[in-house]
């Protein structure tokens, strides 16, 4: 067995600076880098410079995505990265760290003068954060994405896809062309952010993600009667929100009777009417997001959500509906890639733990195409989203290591 591959830390500090020199707030010290803004594109083409500035082969798809390979042109791939968009004023690791740590893997192979078997491609994927409500890049590259999904797709402010896509000069049916066939890609590996506390509650440098938590969403709504807020004795009422209250009270319960450690329900959007300080609401509609890892679980606890509402509706005189929206199965990554990991882990003495991941990824799309791998590092007090996302540089080093040292391994197999 060959010495392991060490990074250079500087040089991935340098990437990742050179990344997060797009789209930065200087207000909020965070950055805006939503899909398909002037600063998502304006990243893409640098990063692609500074790969070709390398040597690297790279070329953009048609969804954005931009690609860099290393090795022999022809023949199955080991690909490595995540995305280089962010949500509005987001911080500087989510997405950026896993790009900059996958760039970093090959410069430091080519330094070591190793010479890949199979290529190895770095990937900088578009659209991950869902502004127009998918993983555009990832899916476009697994072929899951449509031509009347993309002629379709909106973001919260009403702007289609297809135009923000043409105010960037790009023709969104080429997304259709991202399209990777199975044999091109041998294993995909993402180096993220946790966006979680527990890596660093355990004081653990690295957690590898064995599933991705399914996410169902619920639309739902409570129809009382909106009445004056001072001569409605408070018997008389039906108040839409006070059963919605009731109603929340209950979700702690229901995981604990039918959930699992890894359940997580959550309202995160009410809406009243007639949303006025002095009168009852009539109406509350309401979000519910239910999330395991387990679908079996899913299923119960989506199902075990009917009985509390209606008990909910009955004692506060409402009506109530609540039906499922949207569906995403939990995803298995893949075992043989997750053992490859937890080997090297072991073998270069890095502290890890295996996790399930409770937010997407790119990881989860790509393991409908190839099998796929997610290599999670800390985040400090588990904050993500927000300019506060904060790594340690020595976890960033640690986690960029076994990267590049698992990249290292999978091409030179
Ligand atoms: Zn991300």
């Amino acid at each position: 067995m060959t010495a392991p591959i060490r990074i250079d830390a500087d040089r991935l500090r340098s990437i990742l600076d050179g990344i997060n020199g797009f789209g930065r707030n200087a207000a909020t010290r965070g950055f805006d880098r939503v899909g398909f803004s002037d600063a998502d594109m304006a990243v893409r083409r640098w990063f692609a410079a500074r790969m070709a500035e390398e040597g690297l082969a790279t070329r953009t798809d048609g969804a954005a995505n931009v690609w860099g390979r290393f090795g022999p042109s022809e023949g199955p791939a080991i690909v490595a990265g995540s995305h280089l968009d962010t949500v509005p004023n987001g911080g500087a690791f989510d997405g950026a760290l896993g790009v900059a740590a996958a760039f970093e893997a090959v410069l430091s192979m080519r330094d070591a003068g190793l010479v890949p078997k199979r290529a190895v491609e770095i990937v900088a994927t578009a659209e991950e954060e869902g502004r127009f409500g998918g993983m555009l890049g990832s899916q476009a590259i697994a072929g899951l994405v449509t031509r009347e999904w993309l002629e379709s797709a909106r973001d919260a402010d009403d702007v289609r896809l297809w135009e923000a896509m043409a105010a960037q000069s790009l023709d969104p049916l080429a997304a259709l062309d991202a399209r990777r066939a199975p044999e091109e890609i041998a294993a995909f590996l993402e180096l993220h952010i946790e966006q979680g506390p527990i890596l660093e509650r355990e004081g653990i440098a690295i957690g590898l993600a064995h599933t991705v938590s399914g996410m169902a969403s619920l639309s739902g709504r409570f129809r009382g009667h909106a009445n004056h807020s001072g001569t409605t004795p408070m018997d008389l009422r039906a108040d839409a929100f006070a059963g919605l209250a009731a109603f929340a009270q209950e979700i702690p319960t229901l995981i604990a009777r039918q959930g699992t450690a890894e359940s997580r329900i959550t309202i995160g959007k009410v809406e009243l009417q007639p949303n006025f300080p002095h009168t009852i609401p009539g109406e509350a509609a309401f979000t519910v997001i239910v999330r395991d890892t387990d679908a079996a679980v899913m299923h119960r606890l989506v199902a075990g959500l009917q009985k509390p509402a209606g008990k909910s509706a009955a004692d506060h005189d409402l009506g109530f509906d609540l039906d499922v929206t949207t569906w995403l199965d939990p995803v298995g990554l893949d075992p043989a890639l997750f053992q490859d990991l937890t080997a090297i882990a072991e073998r270069t003495g890095t502290p890890h733990r295996p996790m399930p991941s409770g937010a997407g990824h790119d990881a989860q799309t790509m393991q409908s195409l190839c099998p796929s791998a997610l290599i999670f590092v800390p985040s400090r007090g588990g904050v993500s989203h927000a300019p506060e996302e904060f790594t340690e540089w020595s976890a960033i080093v640690t986690g960029a290591n076994l990267l590049a040292e698992a990249v290292a391994e999978l091409a030179l197999r």
